[in-house]
């Protein structure tokens, strides 16, 4: 069964690889340049021919896919932009776009064995910005971002230029299936995961090469003064997250559960602010020794469970535990792995 990865060297995706490999499964990956393949060629070196990369210069071009998904079971559409300093949207929207849309058409003219194709979403095109809590379901979609970007365009807040290029890429993923899954072999699932933090396997031989999530997390709690945050903004800022294994796993099962086809998922591992994963760092036991010089304090106990703290945004995941099954790492269990995982690197 050969499985294919786009965007195969981003931080979620080398661990989706990476857990496809080890159940089995063949897989080829799409990176942008040659150059970016080295990595994974090095780290998955002993899958042999289980493994391969090829490189897709421009998703946004038409046809950019049609060579790599010849002969795959399976696709994980993973690529998109995720950054928050595109001056304009579309620097955003249009490979989310375009790039989606670009691997259905691919599949739909020359995927002629592939029976499943998941797209990795985000809780970005679910939820908006609410003054009460709030517990969102697929069942929801977020419109605001794009009213904001409709209002706003270029001055629209960063965040919300993401939020809509994740929006608008999930929609025009569904309005092209529903076009036509009468004519073709497969059916679409989507992922719609929140922040994804936890050990980081793609390259990144310092701290300012991890991924957007992953890199946030450094700056919060692996360094003594978390970037000049305050004990308030530790406490307070947080919303929901996932063990990036974890999300690896959700992928690969959506693979292999016929009762995934034809749904979009929330997958999520429960509440945090960043002062709960500071008190689970400040228990392990030995401390990583950090080359920032130790760990943030913050004000301990101040997070989620406080009596002052509010989440506004929460998940129904009973769709993720009916259909994935999917078991959810701990806290602890991801801030102790992200912190050996600093340690090992010399960060
Ligand atoms: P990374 O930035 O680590 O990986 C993104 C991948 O997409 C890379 O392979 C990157 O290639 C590729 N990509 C980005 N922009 C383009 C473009 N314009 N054209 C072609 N390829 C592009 O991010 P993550 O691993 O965190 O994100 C992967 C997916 O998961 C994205 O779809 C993201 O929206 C989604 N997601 C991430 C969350 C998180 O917290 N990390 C939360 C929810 C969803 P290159 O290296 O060449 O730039």
């Amino acid at each position: 069964c050969k499985v294919l990865v786009s965007g195969a060297n981003g931080y979620i995706a080398v661990w989706v690889v990476r857990t496809l490999l080890e159940k089995g499964y063949s897989v080829r990956g799409t990176v942008r340049s040659e150059e970016k393949a080295v990595h994974l060629r090095q780290l998955f070196s002993s899958y042999g021919d289980k493994h391969e990369v090829v490189v897709v210069e421009d998703i946004t071009k038409e046809g950019a896919f049609d060579e790599a998904v010849k002969g795959v079971d399976a696709i994980e559409h993973t690529a998109s932009p995720f950054h928050m300093n595109a001056d304009d949207p579309d620097e955003l929207i249009i490979p989310a776009v375009n790039g989606t849309v670009g691997m259905l058409k691919s599949a739909l003219k020359y995927g002629q064995s592939v029976k499943r194709i998941v797209i990795t979403s985000s809780g970005a095109a679910v939820l908006r910005d609410t003054t009460t809590p709030f517990t969102f379901s697929e069942l929801n979609w977020n419109e605001q971002c794009l009213e904001i970007l409709k209002e706003k365009g270029r001055d629209a807040p960063n965040m919300m230029k993401y939020r809509a290029s994740k929006t608008l890429a999930e929609k025009a993923a569904w309005e092209f299936w529903n076009k036509h899954k009468a004519s073709v072999g497969w059916d679409l699932t989507v992922l719609n995961p929140p922040y994804v933090f936890g050990p980081a396997i793609n390259e990144a031989t310092a701290p300012s090469g991890l991924g957007t999530s992953s890199k946030l997390f450094y700056n919060y709690v692996a360094q003594p003064n978390s970037s000049g945050a305050t004990n308030e903004f530790l406490a307070s800022f947080g919303t929901t997250w996932i063990d990036v294994r974890d999300l690896a796993e959700a992928h690969v099962i959506s693979l292999e559960k016929e009762a995934a086809g034809g749904e979009r998922i929330i997958v999520s591992a429960g509440l945090w602010k960043w002062q709960d994963f500071i008190d689970a760092a400040n228990t392990i036991s030995p401390p990583p020794k950090l080359a920032t010089g130790g760990l943030p304090k913050g004000n301990p106990g101040a997070g989620t469970g406080h009596p002052s703290t509010v989440h506004f945004l929460q998940y129904d995941t009973s769709k993720a535990a009916r259909i994935l099954g999917l078991k959810y790492r701990t806290m602890a269990e991801m801030t102790r792995d992200t912190l050996a995982d600093y340690e090992a690197k010399g960060w």
